[in-house]
């Protein structure tokens, strides 16, 4: 990986708040790099947040 592609993907996690169990984790980046991955540390919720074209607009989400 060169050091500008390296730059463009510095974001490899998002914070989110998972509001089933009011507990604020980080996930990260699935394997393809179209989405942040994760699940609920307590309840094993899972979340999929995309990624869009400039990348995610909000670096804070909250799962429901
Ligand atoms: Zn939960």
């Amino acid at each position: 990986m060169s050091p500008e592609k390296e730059n463009l993907e510095s974001k490899k996690f998002l914070g989110i708040h998972f509001r089933c169990c009011n507990v604020y984790v980080r996930i990260y980046k699935s394997k393809e790099g179209k989405s942040y991955r994760g699940q609920c540390p307590k309840c094993g919720k899972r979340v999929d947040v995309p990624i869009g074209e400039g990348g995610v607009s909000s670096r804070f989400f909250e799962a429901i």
